[in-house]
């Protein structure tokens, strides 16, 4: 409950100052402060960013890629990760992109608070959208935006696995739909045996098409299936 004080009542004599304005707002001052979260000092910490209907709204037909939507997607990925300092490793499919950092080493500054943090990254991941989408005459019927989530886990590198198998699957029931393939079968084992009997070969369509992007700042990668190579993600992770 926000109640008005007595001191608070003598000031408002003092209208209009900084200082009564200051001592108006004390009391939603504190109130701020319940959603004050902040990172903790050296503690890893994922966020993850989804385009709002992003996926419907870029969705051609049968397409399993727009071509136009994953450029846009790619380009804006590695232009926001490569200008963040902190994010580690990154990776994304499709709308979502996901980044992991580590809480700074001093827990007051600014960059530490939390919801500071995701509304700035989202804020910018869309603005940064909307220009690459323009570059790319990208069809934009709608303000695309992005929400974030943030978790703090353990268990980074199950976190990218899981994420990737959400990727894995989603291109491969969209080649399903392209080349006609029963809608009924849902592992990627069996669909890729239909994919190979109507002679469509899945290891040649892009890397990225099939296992998302990579970023980490210290190399450029290709793409790869995280489970193939788990001691190579490990490695990155670090
Ligand atoms: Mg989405």
């Amino acid at each position: 409950m926000t109640k008005i004080t007595t001191k608070q009542k003598s000031k408002i004599k003092e209208k209009y100052s900084y200082g009564y304005a200051l001592e108006m707002y004390k009391p939603f001052k504190y109130e701020e402060e319940k959603f004050n979260l902040k990172l903790e000092k050296d503690v890893y910490y994922i966020v993850r960013f989804d385009g709002k209907d992003m996926t419907k709204d870029y969705k051609i037909n049968k397409e399993p890629i727009n071509e136009e939507f994953f450029k846009t997607m790619k380009e804006t990925f590695y232009s926001f990760c490569s200008s963040k300092k902190n994010i580690i490793f990154a990776y994304s499919f499709s709308d979502e992109i996901s980044i992991l950092i580590k809480g700074p080493k001093n827990s007051t500054i600014e960059e530490a608070r939390i919801e500071k943090i995701l509304s700035l990254y989202a804020g910018e991941l869309s603005i940064l959208f909307f220009k690459n989408a323009q570059n790319n005459r990208l069809n934009t019927t709608k303000n695309n935006v992005f929400d974030a989530r943030i978790i703090q886990t353990s268990s980074i590198y199950e976190y990218f696995i899981s994420r990737q198998a959400f990727a894995i699957d989603k291109f491969i029931m969209q080649l399903k739909g392209k080349f006609n393939i029963d809608y009924k079968l849902h592992t990627s084992n069996k669909v890729l045996k239909e994919l190979e009997k109507k002679g469509i070969k899945y290891n040649e369509f892009p890397a990225e098409y099939r296992y998302g992007l990579i970023y980490n700042s210290k190399e450029k990668l290709e793409s790869f299936e995280f489970q193939a190579q788990p001691l190579k993600l490990k490695k990155l992770l670090n």
